[in-house]
Parts: structure tokens; C-alpha cells; sequence
């Protein structure tokens, strides 16, 4: 901030600025003054030739967080922080010997310190009053913290969407990673029908339906990438819950069948009606669910549990228990963080997927101990308006 001039100001004066930088004389008439100065949203403080504030309107006072009567009849230095602090006084006396201006006319974004110590950045203009025989700064200052907090918001959020993209991406190798490996499953089975003698048609032809299914699902999973991409969300409708999980329990039945699981669903909720993108819940049940046959890989007592229920009234929660050895202690702060993994080929993206696509469902995803044994990953979705 510097009220005569900057030090380093590339800017030739137009003739306007010049204008501007001539003292002008201005029929004062102080009511009429006061009422302006009282009234004006940005801040207005008058300094004259040594720098010392003669006023300060309400607006300023509020921007700087000082009463008036605490920086009138002080070097109006005070409101800045280092360097143009030190240096304002020779800003001042160099416009007077140079007629030089350097800000008067000009404006620009400078730096303000309020009583607080904390720095903002603000638009100032100055323009010079002859009164009385005595020239008189007056400096309009425009804060611009809210317009560079927005700034900064806004590149948050760009950068929170970047972030979700690459979590997206690395997601979707691993989510892809389910269909494609059912379709492989499907097929082989087919293939192994195929080389029985008295094969039957049926069976094959049923193998291969299911294929296509997955493959379906795997362009299903493509799209909404692409219009998370494009459009930086993804379609949602009224789904009923069940039925939605329902379907993403049949994606892992292969998977549960081969690794010798037997599988309980119990959906049973109701009402169960959400607004929800259906691919992606089905992709966190179907995280879930692969997470948990995985986990008994090495336990005898191989049980999985799917089901849904009503809490607290308006919301619907499904648990998916297993019997497995529970969550390893190493990861237990961090399950939901991306690249967490136990698993040698783990991507450890799976549970961090989840919980943004939970979350992002207005939702809450967690993890506890399973009291049978095993643990019970959990996640409520609010129940859509009747
Ligand atoms: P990944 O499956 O690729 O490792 P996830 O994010 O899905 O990535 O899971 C992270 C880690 O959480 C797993 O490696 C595993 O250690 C642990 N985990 C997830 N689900 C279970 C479960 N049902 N039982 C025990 N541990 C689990």
C-alpha cells in the first residue's frame, strides 16, 4: 500500500493521470462530505503531505478492524505491512519533489495490515485534494480478500477435481479389473462346457449371456467416467436400494462360488428408495463384497453377509460381514486412504473409491469388527424424499 507512489511503478502517466496528479480543487461542504464518506462501501482515508491520517470512514475502519481515533493523527504507515511501511514516507516525499505520480490516478492492487497483524490484499486509488492552500491525499481502498478467497476456492476445487480424476483413473483400471475377470471366468467355463461330450446348449448359452453382461457393465463403468470427466459429476436417479444391490451381488457370485464362500442376502429394508448413480454404488458393494471373499481366503469359516436396513429414520445402511481374520492393524487408521494395501498385488484404490463415491452420495462408509469374527464394512445412504 502506498498512498503517493510505488517505487517500482513501470506505468507512464497518461495525460488523464496527469490530470488526475494536479491538485484539484473540490467545493467542500462538510455534510455533505461526511455523508459520502459515511455512506461508501469501500474505505476512504485522507493523509496529508506528511502522511499522517486526517480521516477515515467507517468502511476503512471496519476493513482495517481500528476505530478511527486509534490511526487518526498517525503516519498512515501503520496500515501496511513491510516493505511499502518503511518506505511510504519517501513514496510521499518523492511525488512532492518529482510531481511524479507513480499511484495517484493509477490504482492498483496493493497489501494492507489490519490490528490484527493479518495481510489482505486490496485495490487502493489515490487522488490529490488542494484545501486550503495544503495538498490532501485522499485513498479509495477496495478490498479484494473475499474476490481472492473465492480465487483460491475456486482453485481448490479444480485441484480437489484433478485430484478425484487421477484417484478416478487409477480406479478405473482396478474397477474394470472385476468385469474383466468375470468375463474371463464366464468364458472358460463355456469353453470347458464346449469340450464336455453331452454338453448342454443351454448352459453355454447362459455362460455367455452372463458375459455379455459384464461386458455391458464394463462400458457402463466407462460411461460415467466419461461423464464425470465431461460434466464434472455423474447421472443420478430414484433407484430402489435392494434391488441395485441385488444386482451387484450376482456380478460376484462366480467369485464367491469359486473361493468356496456361501453368501447370505438379506435385503430387506424398506422403504429403499435413494437417489443414487447406480453403477457406482454397485461398484462400492461390489469393492466390498470382493474385499471380503478375499479376505477368507485362508480361513475355514467362509460366510459373507449382505444386508440392508433402516436408521435413524430417513437413512438406509448396508453391511457386508465376513468371517475373515479382521482388519489388519498396521492399516486400520488409513483403510480409506488411496494405495493402501495388504495385498502384493493390491492397487489399494478400492476402499478410497468407495468412500468418495459414499461421500459424494451425501454418505458414510466405515469398517468394525465383525463380532461373529471377521469384520462388517458399512455404509448408509439418506433415504430419497417421499
Ligand atoms: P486392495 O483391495 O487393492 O488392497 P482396498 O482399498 O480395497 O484395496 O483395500 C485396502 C486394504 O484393506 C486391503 O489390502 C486389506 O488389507 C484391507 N481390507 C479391505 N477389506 C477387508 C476385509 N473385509 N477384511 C480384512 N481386511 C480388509
Amino acid at each position: 500500500m502506498g498512498f503517493a507512489h510505488l517505487p517500482d511503478s513501470p506505468v507512464a502517466p497518461s495525460s488523464a493521470t496527469e490530470e488526475a496528479c494536479d491538485a484539484v480543487s473540490v467545493p467542500g461542504h462538510d455534510s455533505y462530505l461526511a455523508a459520502i464518506m459515511n455512506a461508501a462501501l469501500d474505505g476512504i482515508i485522507t493523509i496529508d503531505e506528511r502522511g499522517t491520517v486526517l480521516s477515515m470512514n467507517p468502511a476503512a475502519a471496519k476493513l482495517f478492524g481500528f476505530p478511527p481515533s486509534e490511526v487518526i493523527g498517525q503516519n498512515v504507515r501503520m496500515l501496511m505491512p513491510e516493505p511499502d511501511r518503511s518506505r511510504h514516507d519517501s513514496y510521499i516525499s518523492e511525488y512532492l519533489r518529482t510531481g511524479t505520480p507513480k499511484i495517484i490516478g493509477i490504482g492498483r492492487q496493493v497489501e494492507g495490515m489490519r490490528k490484527d497483524s493479518s495481510i489482505f490484499t486490496m485495490e487502493l486509488g489515490v487522488s490529490v485534494v488542494a484545501t486550503e492552500g495544503k495538498r490532501v491525499f485522499v485513498g479509495l481502498i477496495h478490498d479484494l480478500s473475499r474476490s481472492r478467497q473465492f480465487e483460491r476456492r475456486l482453485h481448490e476445487l479444480q485441484t480437489n477435481r484433478l485430484d478425484l480424476m487421477e484417484n478416478m483413473a487409477a480406479g478405473l483400471a482396478h474397477e474394470l479389473k472385476q468385469p474383466l475377470s468375470a468375463i474371463a471366468a464366464y468364458i472358460n467355463f463355456a469353453h470347458r462346457q464346449l469340450k464336455q461330450k453331452d454338453f448342454s446348449v443351454e448352459k453355454v448359452e447362459e455362460l455367455l449371456d452372463n458375459a455379455s453382461a459384464q461386458v455391458f457393465r464394463a462400458s457402463e463403468i466407462m460411461d460415467n467416467l466419461r461423464q464425470f470427466i465431461a460434466r464434472g459429476d455423474t447421472v443420478r436417479s430414484l433407484q430402489n436400494l435392494n434391488a441395485v444391490i441385488r444386482t451387484a451381488c450376482e456380478f460376484t457370485d462366480a467369485l464367491a462360488k469359486e473361493h468356496d464362500v456361501k453368501t447370505t442376502v438379506n435385503l430387506e429394508a424398506s422403504p429403499d428408495q435413494v437417489i443414487i448413480n447406480k453403477v457406482q454404488i454397485q461398484q462400492v458393494v461390489v469393492n466390498l463384497k470382493r474385499n471380503a471373499i478375499e479376505a477368507m481366503r485362508d480361513v475355514d469359516r467362509r460366510e459373507m453377509t449382505v444386508s440392508t436396513r433402516l436408521v435413524e429414520g430417513d437413512k438406509i445402511q448396508t453391511d457386508v460381514a465376513d468371517t475373515g481374520p479382521g482388519l489388519p492393524h498396521s492399516i486400520r487408521d488409513r483403510l480409506f486412504e488411496q494405495f493402501t494395501t495388504t495385498k502384493p498385488h493390491g492397487l489399494g484404490v478400492g476402499l478410497s473409491i468407495s468412500r468418495s463415491i459414499i461421500e459424494a452420495h451425501k454418505g458414510k462408509i466405515w469398517a468394525e469388527p465383525n463380532p461373529r469374527g471377521g469384520t462388517i464394512f458399512s455404509f448408509v445412504l439418506p433415504l430419497a424424499k417421499p
